[in-house]
């Protein structure tokens, strides 16, 4: 499969065109941003740490049921995935307080929450991709009841997955965000990536922080935390 021309560039990944139009390569980047672009820095190999973790997750939610985008991973930071039109909606779900949660109900990062949530935000880098519920986003047009309905069920099958798989390496899924695309005949799919940029990964003995959360709060340390989720999960070392 070649590569062709870049078809866009977002703030972690670039995305290019291949010679089968319903195939595209993502390329991801070191390059981190927090707070909707204002905070922006680089992660030494993020990129080559997100795209194999990220494929990684999206063979394993395959296998337990989960359609995804996910084709070929062909080389460390390139991976070939479906063509897809992205749902503009940032879907989180949380298993423990943490983040805009915490701060909008004023509850202590790190309470156990009583049962998953689910929540929306929509994707609109002007708007500081506010959150939105489901009369918004189906008044809107951004997803219909029966997409949202798929999207639903789909997303606690995957946080129920992913963290009965996490906890096996010491690691708590606090919450993630995903993404859903749909391919050309309307399947709804896993889209985007699963990756310390996108989850709160906590050490589940010591709490402490490994992924994003410590560049966004200048914590130091934080390509250390990448690696070792890598390390825990893929066995792989710097
Ligand atoms: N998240 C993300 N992209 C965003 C916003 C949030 O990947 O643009 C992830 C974030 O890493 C965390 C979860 O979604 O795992 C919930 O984030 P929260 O709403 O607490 O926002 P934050 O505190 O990160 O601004």
């Amino acid at each position: 499969m070649k590569k062709g021309a870049q078809l866009y560039e977002g703030k972690a990944k670039k995305v290019f065109l291949t010679d089968d139009p319903e195939v595209l390569m993502v390329d991801y980047k070191d390059d981190a941003t927090a707070f909707n672009g204002e905070k922006k820095g680089t992660i030494a190999e993020k990129g080559i740490i997100n795209n194999r973790l990220t494929n990684h997750f999206m063979k394993m939610l395959e296998e337990n049921g989960i359609p995804t985008h996910y084709i070929e991973e062909i080389s460390d930071r390139e991976t070939l995935v479906k063509k897809v039109s992205i749902i503009p909606l940032e879907v989180i779900v949380r298993n423990i307080a943490a983040g805009s949660f915490s701060k909008r109900y004023g509850v202590e990062e790190g309470k156990s929450l009583l049962s998953p949530t689910l929540e929306f935000s929509y994707k609109n880098d002007d708007l500081g991709d506010p959150l939105i519920n489901e009369y918004h986003i189906i008044a809107l047009g951004l997803a219909t009841r029966e997409e949202l309905d798929i999207v639903s069920e789909y997303t606690f099958k995957i946080n129920d997955i992913l963290k009965n798989y996490l906890i096996k390496f010491g690691i708590e899924l606090v919450d993630f965000k995903i993404e859903f695309g749909k391919t050309s005949d309307g399947t709804i799919v896993l889209a985007d990536e699963i990756s310390p940029d996108t989850c709160r990964f906590w050490d589940s003995k010591t709490h402490e922080k490994l992924d994003k959360d410590r560049f966004r709060r200048d914590m130091g340390g934080v390509e250390d935390a990448y690696w070792e989720i890598m390390k825990r999960i893929l066995g792989e070392s710097k």
